[in-house]
Formats: C-alpha cells, structure tokens, sequence
C-alpha cells in the first residue's frame, strides 16, 4: 500500500512539522495556464505572466513535489481546461497516487477529464454571477453541472458585496445537482477592496452559512472555519505550495503573488482550513478527510 495513504502517514508529518521544524508542503497549487476565457471582476488573473511551462516540464514539477511529501494538487489556471495538455496533467498526478483537484469556470467542456473532484466556481445566482464573471457564465456553469453529474462536483463561491445575498439561493438550487457546495471570501486585493466585505460584514455572512448547514447539509465549509471568519487566527501557509505557469514557485500564501498579504483581513478557505487540520481541529479534518484526499487520521 502507498504509504502517504495510511492514516499514520499524517501523524508522521506532524511529527516533522512540530519537532523538526521540517516546513515542507502537504497541498501544492499548480496554475498550469495564465490562459482564460473569462476576465471576472475580482481577477488579478491577468497580471501574470503568459507563457505556460511544457506538459513534460509539469511532470517534472509533479516529480518533485511528489518527493517533497504533497498528497493533494490543486490544478488551476487561468482557466486550466484550455491548456492542451491538462488531461494528462491530471493522469499523472493520479499516477503519482497524490489526490486531484481540478478548479474551472465550467464554461468550458469537462467532460472527457477524470480528476477526482471538480471545484466549479459560480458567484452567485444568474443576475450577480453574470455581472462579475461575464454574461451567459450562470447558464453555461450550470448546464455543465447537470451534464457531468456522474462526476464529483464541488461549487465554489467567493463572497463580496456583490453576491453575498445569494447564499441562501445557491444552496437551495445546487444541493440537488452537485456533491458539496463550499464558500470563500473574496481577497480584498487593492483594485478591488472596496467591493469586499469588510470584517464584521464577514463574519455576519459566516453566521449565516453557519445557520444553513443544517437545512443543506452538502455546504462543506467546517463550523471552526466559519467561527473564525472576520476575527484573528493563526494560520501556516507553508503547509501549501503554489506553482505559476511559468514554473516559478511561492511558497505559501497564495496573496503573495499578487501583492503583500494581509492575514487580518484574509479570510481564505483553503488556507485556514489547512491550518485548522494542523491544529487538528476536528471538523476541518473532517473537511479535508471527506471529500479532499487526506486520509481519515482522527
Ligand atoms: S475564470 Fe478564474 S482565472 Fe478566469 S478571469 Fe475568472 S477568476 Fe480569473
Ligand atoms: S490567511 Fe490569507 S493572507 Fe494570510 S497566509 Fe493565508 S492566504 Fe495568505
């Protein structure tokens, strides 16, 4: 059995993390391809570089990530299903027994790839959707959804000012269609700040997501998370690792490469779920154990 998928394989890497300082990564970000169809509001998307790294440079880049301990690979972009090679992108990771995750806009065809779970970013219902990520895009995500519902599907919104009036909608039209349904804050970077939720509109929109959970159970989100919107904690970025589509890499925050992040008003779910799993909080192990590849160690 491939060792990184027993449930002592965790323990182990706490026990470098904690004793030996040891910093390496356990999720790593690859943003295969500065490509993409849409041009949403809140993208700082088109500040990157534009030349995509070759399919055999990514493997070579999967390798060592491989050998550096992540167990799961979030594939992004861009928009990652226009990168030529993203089918057998996604093989290999699989090949290598780490777990896929593949983040894209659906307006796109998904249907000839096989990552183990799709995250499918929608901004809300038609009207504020459309207005952040361009006319038409509410229709096109959601016709995806229902074509690929033999496919794990995961919806992921990002909250603003914009769209933070549809949570309660979206979980009503999405539970039937897709296997979780998970939110995100919106990063205040500056060309964008003054459409974001300030702290306490952050964590009013947490206590209502809270609320829910119990009406739409597929809402993904863990209760430690959700608490700890809006307010201080602690977090440890290193445990990701971010790969542009040049091959540079960033290790940690994935504000950074945009501009210097700002913790106290960053409430990122990836991020702080992570952390919360190495603070061994126990819904958000649950979170990564039950749909996101970490093994069941609690
Ligand atoms: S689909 Fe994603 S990468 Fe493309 S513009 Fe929108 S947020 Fe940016
Ligand atoms: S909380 Fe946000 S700003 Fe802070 S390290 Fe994590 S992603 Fe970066």
């Amino acid at each position: 059995m491939e060792i990184r998928k027993i449930p002592f394989y965790y323990y182990y890497r706490l026990l470098k993390w904690n004793r030996f300082s040891d910093r390496s990564p356990i999720g790593a970000s690859l943003k295969i391809t500065a490509r993409c169809n849409l041009r949403c509001r809140h993208c700082p998307w088109d500040k990157n570089p534009a030349t995509d790294i070759s399919l055999d440079e990514w493997k070579s880049r999967i390798d060592g990530l491989y050998a550096r301990g992540v167990v799961v690979t979030v594939i992004e972009g861009g928009e990652p299903t226009l990168y030529p090679g993203v089918s057998e992108l996604i093989d290999y990771v699989k090949f290598k027994g780490m777990y896929s995750i593949l983040i894209t806009n659906a307006t796109t065809s998904i249907s000839g790839l096989s990552p183990h779970v799709f995250w499918v970013s929608l901004d809300g219902m038609e009207k504020n959707n459309d207005k952040i990520r361009g006319p038409g895009t509410f229709d096109k995500a959601v016709a995806t959804i229902a074509q690929n519902m033999d496919k794990k599907i995961v919806t992921l919104t990002s909250l603003s000012r914009n769209n933070v009036s549809d949570i309660e909608p979206l979980c009503s039209i999405l539970s039937p269609l897709v296997h979780g349904i998970m939110f995100n804050f919106t990063y205040p970077y500056a060309v964008i700040a003054e459409e974001c939720l300030d702290a306490r509109e952050r964590r009013e929109a947490a206590a209502k997501i809270l609320s829910l959970k119990s009406r739409y159970p597929k809402i993904l989100n863990s209760n430690s998370y959700l608490k700890s919107v809006g307010r201080k904690k602690i977090v440890t970025p290193w445990l990701l690792t971010t790969v542009m589509c040049d091959g540079t890499e960033i290790q940690g925050c994935m504000v950074r490469h945009i501009e210097k992040e700002n913790c106290l008003n960053c409430d990122m779910g990836c991020c702080v779920e992570l952390s919360n799993t190495y603070m061994m909080k126990r819904d958000s192990v649950k979170f990564w154990n039950r749909s996101f590849g970490l093994t069941r160690f609690i």
